[in-house]
């Protein structure tokens, strides 16, 4: 993955188990040895997937209305 600043390829600096978030159960962290960004990775858990899964299916059913 390269950095969205500069195109340097970012080094990988860890995984971490989130703490009382119920869609995210996952973040990577990663760097950039160029330009010092720093990217943060959230991975959707169980529950969000589930829930857009949903969300799709109701969308292609019934368009929604402008609000
Ligand atoms: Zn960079």
């Amino acid at each position: 993955m390269k950095c969205w600043h500069c195109g340097t390829e970012l080094i990988w600096g860890g995984d971490h188990d989130t703490e009382d978030n119920e869609y995210y159960d996952m973040v990577s962290n990663l760097s950039c040895p160029n330009c010092l960004t720093a990217v943060d990775v959230w991975h959707p858990s169980e529950k969000l997937i589930k829930e857009q899964e949903d969300y799709d299916k109701k969308s292609k059913k019934k368009k929604r209305k402008k609000l």
